[in-house]
């Protein structure tokens, strides 16, 4: 049993974040961060098109990002957090910054700003297409140099300990449901151990590998989501899955490598395989419209021609500046023997960003004591039914931060838990049982990529439902008789986020954002979303 007052699960950018805040307000307090892999291996070493926050107070201003925001959002944002979460994010910036993260900057010597889709100003601060690894690099340095932050990798959290766990049986959401800590696999002796902390802060990220294609790396399996479900948390906005328009086509099998929405920023337009320009057809602000608009709109022209990509056209753009502002996306492509000059990039839909999540308050407060929840595992009104484009490293700062203002002034009242019980492990493994968990994984990202994706309907989902509770039951069976393992584990797990996904479409009455279903065309609306929570 190991004891500390902070427990932090997840090792991006709102984990670090968070961590880093923690460690230094208080160096005699122990700060243990876990993360199932390496510490670097997370959404956030991936992002690259940068973060949106307002600097150039000459052409932008709050309100005009707030409007950004809620446009996106399609009447489904918190206003009031929209607003708080903009005027935070430049105070929010330049603690990252003097922590050494290195933004790119023009020669007079502001920083240089990009444009993305849907702001109606230039405001993405980038560190050319790799902004995402030069973050995550700081914060572990930083991490890295503070004697009371203890980084334990390849330590993978199977689930937060609450009341359930100490014998009461929990069988629906309360008011007083407490986290006393986490029960954690040690990946490298496959023993269990059970973490007792007087506060968790979920930062476990993403939920992108419940589909087939994703720009998430493997990572993204939706851990806390589904663990903060199993503790009866509160859960929202799941049938939001933001799918990015332009990942590369036909390149990796488990990531799929994502071409930044800046590259149109930068001027690369959408065509046909054919070269006919399509986008003006569906939105006025043609290849640089909202994510959901530009997915959808390549989803429907695949379906109709039968393709399985559209191009993405860079041949006109001044070559040699587009390999020093995206040396990544330029090396890439150059790897596959696509010239940029000659060549148009295959891109394709693929799962990119949940906008939902666990529910939480102003402060990442989820709706268990003690338990907290920040970055893209949480749901705290900022992106409602739509994200815009690079708020997702600014949210998760700014909540990071959030959560350390909150404990900050309450640590001292929460004690541990005692007589917490250690885990129970029971069961053998087989060896054909490995082969039956990657079939089942990969049976699951089939069922969500061809029933609950871009375009969806009340039978396909009705589908999706009765091939999860199939796979549910199957792997709830080998949970039973199989000795954990974090395959099984994740598998769980994404079964479960699956699961909301499904259930939360279907309440979803009326087409918002992300989220569209064949059967609510006409039905538009602010709607309710009471009732979807299963
Ligand atoms: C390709 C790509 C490009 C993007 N570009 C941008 C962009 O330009 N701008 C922008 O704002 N956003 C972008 N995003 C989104 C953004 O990167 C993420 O939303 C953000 O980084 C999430 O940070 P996080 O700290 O919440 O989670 P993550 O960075 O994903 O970190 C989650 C951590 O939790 C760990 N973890 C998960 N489960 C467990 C478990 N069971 N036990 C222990 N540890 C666990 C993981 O290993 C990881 O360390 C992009 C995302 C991708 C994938």
């Amino acid at each position: 049993m190991i004891k500390t007052d902070f427990l932090v699960i997840g090792s991006g950018i709102a984990g670090l974040s968070f961590a880093v805040k923690a460690a230094r307000e208080f160096p005699d307090r122990q700060v243990t961060v876990i993360t199932k892999s390496e510490m670097v291996e997370s959404n956030t070493r991936y992002a690259q098109g940068g973060i949106a926050v307002v600097t150039d107070f000459l052409n932008d201003n709050f309100d005009k990002h707030k409007a950004d925001t809620e446009m996106a959002g399609d009447g489904l944002c918190n206003s009031e957090i929209v607003d708080m979460v903009v005027r935070e994010g430049p105070a929010r910036l330049e603690e990252i910054v003097k922590m050494g993260t290195d933004f790119d900057r023009t020669p007079e010597g502001g920083y240089h700003l990009g444009l993305e889709g849907a702001h109606s100003a230039r405001r993405i601060l980038h560190h050319k297409d790799t902004t995402g690894f030069n973050i995550q690099n700081s914060l572990m340095k930083e991490a890295g140099s503070l004697p009371n932050i203890e980084i334990l990798e390849y330590h993978f959290a199977i689930d937060i300990i609450s009341q359930h766990h100490m014998g009461e049986k929990v069988t629906r959401k309360r008011d007083d449901i407490c986290c006393y800590g986490a029960y954690v696999m040690d990946l490298n002796s496959g023993s269990i151990k059970t973490f007792l902390s007087k506060v968790t802060i979920l930062a476990s990220g993403g939920v992108g590998q419940v589909y087939k294609l994703t720009t998430n790396p493997v990572v993204a399996t939706g851990d806390g989501i589904a663990m903060a479900g199993r503790a009866k948390a509160a859960i929202e906005h799941m049938q939001f899955v933001q799918f990015h328009p332009t990942a590369l086509y036909g390149d990796e099998e488990e990531q799929a490598f994502l071409i930044s929405e800046a590259v149109r920023g930068f001027g690369a337009v959408l065509k046909t395989r054919e070269g006919e320009l399509f986008m003006e057809k569906y939105d006025e602000r043609g290849s640089l419209a909202s994510r959901d608009i530009v997915a959808r709109a390549i989803d429907t022209e695949m379906k109709a021609r039968g393709d399985e990509y559209v191009h993405l056209d860079c041949t006109h753009l001044d070559q040699q500046e587009f390999s020093k502002r995206f040396p990544n996306i330029y090396k890439k492509c150059l790897s596959l023997g696509i010239d940029l000059s000659v060549d148009r990039i295959p891109v394709a839909p693929a799962a990119h960003y949940l906008c939902g999540g666990v529910k939480t308050d102003a402060n990442g407060r989820s709706s268990i004591l003690n338990l907290y929840c920040c970055g893209e595992i949480a749901c705290t009104g900022l992106h409602g039914a739509n994200r815009l484009a690079s708020n997702s490293l600014l949210e998760a700062l700014v909540f990071a931060h959030r959560c350390f203002v909150d404990l900050k002034n309450n640590i001292d009242q929460i004690s541990h838990q005692k007589d917490v019980p250690e885990w129970e492990s029971a069961g053998t493994t087989e060896p054909d049982e490995w082969i039956l968990i990657k079939h089942n994984r990969v049976e699951l990202k089939n069922i969500m990529h061809n029933y609950v994706s871009i375009v969806r309907s009340d039978e396909r989902l009705q589908r999706s439902l009765n091939r999860l509770e199939i796979l549910y039951r199957e792997t709830e069976k080998l949970y039973k008789r199989t000795t954990l393992s974090p395959q099984l584990c994740e598998l769980r797990n994404m079964i479960y986020v699956a699961y909301l996904i499904v259930k939360q479409s279907m309440g979803q009455n009326e087409n918002r954002g992300t989220f569209f279903n064949v059967d609510r065309v006409g039905q538009q609306g602010h709607g309710s979303l009471e009732g979807t929570d299963p």
